[in-house]
């Protein structure tokens, strides 16, 4: 059984607190054979939900791109700062009620791949697919999700729990962004290529550019040219 008094007051607090939306994923969609990440599952024996959230990047940190990098690097970590506060205090607010939680790293932390897997640089846990199964979005080919109110400039995170929270429903929404197939505009900018029209994506190469030519400032150049 679902508690859904529970589910709507963590929403609201997710809310009050600032971010820009918030939903609940069931756990059982990262056991599905066509999702090849690492499970949730692994890290919390017991999981019953998982709750994603997420704020939308200002714009004007995007538009001076590939000028203003630094600018754009730092307005991406006051996101993930903003994200720590609002999912700690959720974190808190769920052991009160008795259960557990755990924060997972927001999607590209200021160590870059540091919390990923180093051989694959998967994240233990692909919040975006949590997103996708929790009806946030879908995805593009620059294998971002795409929101509906902020398209692929965000910033997420999620925690994982065992409080039995109401799942939201992804409506069947295709996995892949319709737009993406008339666009392609990612894979052109793309200045290192990790982006192929096969829906594959080079995280070493991507990695690689940000992490090693740009010192570990942020690309950012395939969000940018996102007319979504
Ligand atoms: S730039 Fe175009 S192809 Fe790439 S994610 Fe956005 S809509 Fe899809
Ligand atoms: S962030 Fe830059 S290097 Fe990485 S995939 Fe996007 S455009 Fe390519």
């Amino acid at each position: 059984m679902s508690d859904p008094v529970l589910t709507k007051a963590i929403k609201d607090a997710a809310i009050e607190m600032n971010a820009d939306f918030i939903g609940i994923a069931d756990p059982s969609c990262f056991l599905n054979p066509d999702y090849l990440g690492n499970r949730p599952q692994e890290i919390m024996p017991g999981l019953r939900s998982v709750i994603v959230l997420g704020v939308g990047i200002p714009r004007g940190a995007f538009e001076p791109l590939p000028k203003g990098r630094a600018e754009y690097t730092n307005t991406l970590m006051a996101a993930t700062a903003t994200l720590r506060v609002i999912a700690f205090q959720i974190a808190r607010m769920i052991e009160k009620q008795g259960y557990r939680a755990t924060i997972v790293p927001p999607e590209g932390s200021e160590f870059g791949y540091w919390y990923a897997d180093r051989e694959t640089l998967k994240a233990s846990v692909s919040i975006k697919y949590a997103g996708y199964c929790a009806g946030l979005g879908n995805f593009g080919m620059n294998h971002l999700l795409i929101t509906e109110g902020f398209g692929p400039r965000v910033r997420m995170t999620a925690l994982l729990t065992d409080a039995p929270l109401e799942a939201d429903e992804n409506g069947s929404m295709p996995f892949i962004h319709e737009h993406c197939r008339s666009c392609l505009k990612c894979i052109d900018i793309c200045p290192v290529g990790a982006i192929s029209p096969d829906g594959k994506i080079g995280r070493h190469k991507c990695a690689e550019y940000m992490f090693n030519a740009l010192g570990g400032l942020r690309c950012g150049l395939c969000i940018n040219v996102c007319p979504l």
